[in-house]
């Protein structure tokens, strides 16, 4: 619903930027192939432009019909050593060189091979949604490596509980 301020008309309750930027890694995440996680990650520079997003899935040319997306069993039968994460995804599918000063948005705080990556790209800062690996020893490295090189984490406290899209017209 709209609502207006009372002194220039400006509709009310837009999305704050951190929301609109969250919003974009979570729609990004539904084009996953995983059936257990589907991760999204958004990367915005200083100016607020998206310049890169991005989702788990398997390299290019790696069909989502012959790989494995298994989480259990021999190591090369599941989907471990072929998926690329989305932070990962994001940073590659920025047109890009250096994303020096960047933010990236990912509902997941981000494993220690994205934050090898986070980290030598530039970005300056990650904002995440969920933190529910945070036990992992692949989160305590993460974590570590973030604060050695000064990437600020950040957890987002979103202002909306809710974005909802609508496709299809709604019948007048
Ligand atoms: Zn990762």
């Amino acid at each position: 619903m709209s609502t207006t301020s009372a002194n220039t008309g400006k509709r009310t309750g837009y999305l704050t930027w951190d929301d609109y930027f969250m919003a974009v890694a979570l729609l990004s995440a539904q084009r996953s192939k995983d059936p257990n996680t589907q991760v999204g990650a958004c990367i915005v520079n200083p100016h607020k432009h998206i310049v890169g997003v991005g989702y788990n899935g398997f390299p290019t040319g790696c069909s989502d019909d012959t790989l494995p997306w298994c989480r259990e069993g021999d190591f090369l039968d599941t989907k471990y050593p072929y998926v690329c994460h989305a932070e990962l995804n994001a940073v590659l599918n920025s047109s890009l060189s250096s994303l020096s000063d960047c933010i990236i948005y990912t509902a997941l705080f981000p494993c220690n091979e994205c934050a090898k990556v986070i980290i030598q790209v530039g970005i300056r800062e990650v904002v995440y949604l969920s933190d529910k690996y945070a036990d992992s020893d692949s989160v305590r490295a993460s974590r570590r490596m973030l604060d050695q090189a000064g990437v600020v984490c950040r957890r987002l406290a979103p202002a909306s509980p809710m974005v909802t899209i609508r496709l299809k017209e709604e019948k007048a």
